[in-house]
């Protein structure tokens, strides 16, 4: 059964974060932001102090752990990666996207790889006290974003090895991982059946960091273009092994990335979202007496509650995906819908809280944060799929499942 109450652990998690995240991070955050710094010495504090949240649960506790027997007993992973994830957003979602650890390369190789190449390439991330180190996924390429089948980076079997050519765009600390999944096709011309996913570890011969974006928002993060020039990796880091491929396997582990890292990036939004609410709450506290009979506070008041409402629903969805997927039940319909909800949700918040404060909202001295968040926001109905996209997937699902709820 689907439980609204969280655990000891991460409520404290939640409580760690938000504290962390009023006193160091959201002084910091305008600074960040401005600069296009990815403060690295903030994720090493954020990254030793993570680790001292005493009883909290810990989101990276999969990775961290190594190789472990079997259990029946549900996880807890996503949900605890989601609360996590949610109040990081709200201190500042470019930190959240600048973590250090696998990211999104995360839950293709939790899903595809083998026992060897999980041990292999999780191993690099359980003590970075040297070292911080990143994982990164490369799907999209020009041409092909919301439409993976049409991906055109091409690998060729040569010996041992296996030869990637192709581009890959906006992907997400593409430019300092130790490791990125990338996507390619043995031949493009059989679609979905053709792909295959390799981890391509940085310093593999033919294997560039191109251009890194300037963005509207999320500035404190990188998101990179990637080049693979005649890039030999070896068929060892084919995830998954060369049987897994016989169907459509590729093109699968892309999508249940994506059913694990939807339901997080709504997290995300939702963090954001709560941020402008919450700010446009007390603006409205310290400015109007709601109280009083005036329509236009009783106005004010009705909107604060349309947002609340929506962000609301929107984590409840969020929450029914992570327990899915820490339940091992099959959550794509469920993933997509946070996903969409909590972009949408969390964009209208951004949006209504600058209209909020009035001609206030728009200064960016004053209000600086709000400006901030209405940045970073948008891309949050376009990445991981867009809002579009979510729908499409939504209503397949419902169309070949007409059982209803
Ligand atoms: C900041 C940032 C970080 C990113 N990080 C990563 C990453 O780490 N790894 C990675 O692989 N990618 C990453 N991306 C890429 C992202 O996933 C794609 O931008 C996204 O999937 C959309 O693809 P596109 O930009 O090619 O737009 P397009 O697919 O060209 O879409 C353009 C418009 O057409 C609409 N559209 C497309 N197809 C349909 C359809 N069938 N029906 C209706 N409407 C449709 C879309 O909804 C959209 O509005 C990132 C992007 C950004 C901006």
């Amino acid at each position: 059964m689907l439980e609204f109450e969280l655990s000891a652990g991460q409520q404290q998690l939640r409580e760690g974060i938000r504290s962390i995240g009023k006193s160091v991070i959201r002084p910091m955050s305008l600074g960040w932001d401005k600069n296009k710094e990815i403060p690295e010495d903030f994720l090493r504090n954020f990254y030793s102090m993570s680790k001292s949240l005493q009883g909290a649960e810990n989101p990276m506790a999969d990775y961290n752990e190594g190789p472990k027997e079997k259990s029946n007993k549900p996880r807890s992973t996503n949900r605890t990666a989601a609360v996590g994830a949610e109040e990081l957003a709200w201190a500042d979602a470019s930190i959240m996207l600048s973590l250090p650890g696998p990211g999104l390369g995360g839950p293709p190789v939790r899903a595809s790889g083998t026992p060897e190449q999980k041990e292999r390439f999780f191993s690099i991330f359980r003590d970075m006290s040297d070292q911080l180190r990143w994982g990164a996924y490369g799907l999209t390429e020009p041409g092909a974003g919301s439409d993976v089948k049409a991906i055109r980076t091409t690998c060729r079997k040569d010996g041992d090895d296996y030869i990637l050519n192709g581009r890959k765009c906006y992907i997400t600390n593409g430019g300092r991982a130790a490791w990125v999944v990338i996507f390619a096709t043995v031949d493009a011309s059989q679609g979905r059946a053709g792909q295959r996913a390799f981890v391509v570890e940085q310093g593999t011969p033919g294997f560039f960091v191109g251009k890194i974006e300037d963005k509207l928002g999320l500035r404190a993060n990188e998101t990179a273009e990637l080049v693979l020039e005649d890039c030999r990796v070896p068929a060892a880091n084919l995830l998954g092994g060369e049987e897994k491929y016989q169907s459509k396997e590729g093109f699968m582990t892309a999508m249940k990335t994506f059913d694990n890292t939807r339901p997080l990036v709504a997290a995300m939004a939702c963090g954001i979202g709560k941020a402008a609410y919450e700010y446009a709450r007390d603006f409205v506290k310290d400015n109007y007496m709601l109280g009083r009979p005036i329509p236009r506070y009783a106005a004010l008041a009705e909107r604060l509650a349309r947002i609340s409402r929506r962000l609301e629903a929107a984590r409840i969805l969020v929450w029914k995906a992570v327990w899915m997927a820490d339940h091992g039940k099959p959550n794509a319909k469920e993933a997509s819908m946070a996903k969409a909800l909590a972009g949408q949700a969390a964009i209208s918040a951004c949006i209504d809280a600058i209209e909020i404060c009035g001609a206030h909202g728009t200064l960016s001295e004053d209000h600086a944060l709000l400006e901030k968040w209405f940045r970073d926001i948008k891309v949050y109905d376009i990445f991981e799929g867009t809002g579009q996209i979510q729908r499409i997937v939504i209503s397949k699902r419902l169309m070949t499942n007409l059982r209803g709820f």
